[in-house]
C-alpha cells in the first residue's frame, strides 16, 4: 500500500473514533484534504480512495488544479484578495475564508454577474492573533447580518484557524466558543443565513475540533506529509 493510502486510512480511522467519542454520526463531519503545495497527481490518487473534497489556499493553485483535475470539489481556505475573486469563482464549492465585508461584497458582485450564488463561511479570528485574518468574536454576528443582505452569497457557517499549539487541549475552549457562537447566531434566524457548517480543526487538533462540533476538518500534513515550501 502507498504511504498516501496508509495516511488516508489512518486519518479516516481517527475521524471515526472522534465521532464515536463525541456521539456524532460519521456523516456529520467532512474531511477536507488540504493539498496546497502538493502535486495534482496526489489529488488524483487520493480521489481514487473516494476522497472528494480538497482544500487550497492559493488562487493560482485552485486554477491550475481544477483545470488539470476537475473531477473533485475544491475549497478555498486561504486569505483571498478582492482582486482575485474573479479567478476563483466557479472553481470552488465553498470559500471558507471570508474575512471582511469588503471581500463578501466583491464575491457577491462577481457572483451576480455570473448568475450564481456562492456559498461562503465567515472567518473568525478565534485566537485573536494579530497574524491571522478574520472577524473577532464580538464582530461576527453583525458581519454575518451584513453579509446576509448580499444577494450573490449564501452564508453557511463559520470557520477558524486556531493557534498552532502542540497540545490540542489548548484549543478546546476556543472551539467550544466558536460552536456556541454559531448556535447563538443560528437562533436569531437571520434570512439568508444558515449556521450548519463549522470549519475548524487541522492536523494537530482535528479530533478535539470534532468533539466540539466541527463539520469540516481541514487536514494537510497528516495526509500528505510535511510541506516543503512555505505557502501559508
Ligand atoms: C494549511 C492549512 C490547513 C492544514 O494544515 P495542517 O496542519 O497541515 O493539517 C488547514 N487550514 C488552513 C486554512 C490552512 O492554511
Amino acid at each position: 500500500m502507498s504511504e498516501l493510502r496508509l495516511n488516508y486510512d489512518e486519518v479516516i480511522r481517527r475521524i471515526e473514533d472522534a465521532c464515536r467519542r463525541a456521539g456524532r454520526p460519521r456523516e456529520s463531519v467532512q474531511l477536507i484534504a488540504v493539498s496546497k503545495t502538493k502535486p495534482v497527481e496526489m489529488i488524483r490518487e487520493m480521489a481514487s480512495f473516494g476522497q472528494t473534497e480538497f482544500g487550497e489556499n492559493h488562487v493560482q493553485e485552485i486554477e491550475e488544479k481544477s483545470q488539470a483535475f476537475p473531477g473533485v470539489h475544491y475549497h478555498m481556505i486561504g486569505h483571498l484578495q478582492t482582486n482575485k475573486v474573479k479567478k476563483v469563482l466557479g472553481k470552488t464549492v465553498l470559500i471558507h475564508s471570508v474575512d471582511s465585508l469588503h471581500l463578501a461584497e466583491a464575491i457577491s458582485k462577481e457572483a451576480l454577474k455570473r448568475n450564481m450564488v456562492q456559498d461562503i463561511l465567515a472567518e473568525v479570528n478565534a485566537g485573536n492573533e494579530e497574524s491571522k485574518y478574520g472577524f473577532s468574536f464580538e464582530e461576527t454576528e453583525e458581519a454575518v447580518r451584513q453579509m446576509a443582505l448580499l444577494p450573490g452569497i449564501r452564508v453557511k457557517g463559520l470557520m477558524c484557524v486556531a493557534p498552532n499549539t502542540a497540545d490540542p487541549e489548548e484549543n478546546r475552549p476556543l472551539f467550544a466558543k466558536l460552536f456556541q457562537l454559531s448556535v447563538d447566531i443560528s437562533s436569531k434566524k437571520i434570512d439568508n443565513v444558515l449556521m450548519n457548517e463549522l470549519s475548524m480543526g487541522m492536523t494537530n487538533d482535528f479530533e478535539t475540533a470534532i468533539e466540539e462540533g466541527a463539520t469540516y476538518v481541514r487536514i494537510g500534513t497528516a495526509l500528505f506529509g510535511k510541506r516543503n515550501y512555505g505557502s501559508e
